[in-house]
This record gives structure tokens, C-alpha cells and sequence, in this order.
């Protein structure tokens, strides 16, 4: 087991997979933060089978917040660093041309 699904407790390939069981898939941060806590990243594997069996019962699992909080800053903050806009990829393809034809000239130059 690698993780447990926040939803049915069902075992899941990883944190931020989509569960078999439930076809459920955490997007929420603070829902990523609990499935990465609920995961063989934070717990063995003895432990997330007990916490398996409270989800699935419905007991539900108390997290600490200020994991999750951190762990979900962590996911917003590369989230954010991710966040590749169609403008953005124009422009940085715009600058690699530029560079590129700035070398050419340059390298012209040189060879005469
Ligand atoms: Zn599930």
C-alpha cells in the first residue's frame, strides 16, 4: 500500500492518484495534504492500515492542521510555480528565438 484514499480509506497507488474504489481524486491542497499524510510518504505500512480501516468505518482520521496547513502551502506554492499560461510559453519561446538569432550574429562575426 501506498497511500490510503481520504474519502473510502480504500489502499491507493499514491497521494495524488485517483482512487479505484471510489474514483475519487483529491484537488483541494488541504485534500492533497491529507492524502500525503495519509500515505507511505508520512506513515509505515502497518500504521496506514489501521488509519485505512478508520476512514472506511467512517471514524475518520484526526489530522494535526498545522501539517496540513504546511504541507498544503507547499502544494499551492508549487502549484503556482507550475502555472505555465499560453502567454507565458509565448513569450519565453519569443526570448529563446531572440537569444538564438542574436547568436548567429555573433558567431558570423567572429568567423570572418
Ligand atoms: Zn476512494
Amino acid at each position: 500500500m501506498k497511500a490510503v484514499c481520504i474519502h473510502c480509506g480504500k489502499p491507493k497507488a499514491g497521494a495524488w492518484t485517483v482512487c479505484n474504489a471510489c474514483g475519487r481524486q483529491p484537488e483541494e491542497s488541504a485534500d492533497v495534504a491529507q492524502s500525503v499524510l495519509l500515505s507511505d510518504h508520512n506513515l509505515l505500512t502497518e500504521d496506514l492500515g489501521a488509519l485505512a480501516g478508520r476512514v472506511a468505518s467512517g471514524e475518520g482520521v484526526q489530522f494535526r492542521t498545522r501539517d496540513v496547513e504546511r504541507i498544503a502551502a507547499d502544494i499551492e506554492r508549487t502549484r503556482k510555480g507550475l502555472d505555465v499560461t499560453p502567454q507565458r510559453l509565448v513569450a519565453f519561446v519569443g526570448i529563446l528565438f531572440l537569444i538564438a538569432a542574436v547568436m548567429a550574429v555573433v558567431i558570423r562575426a567572429t568567423q570572418r
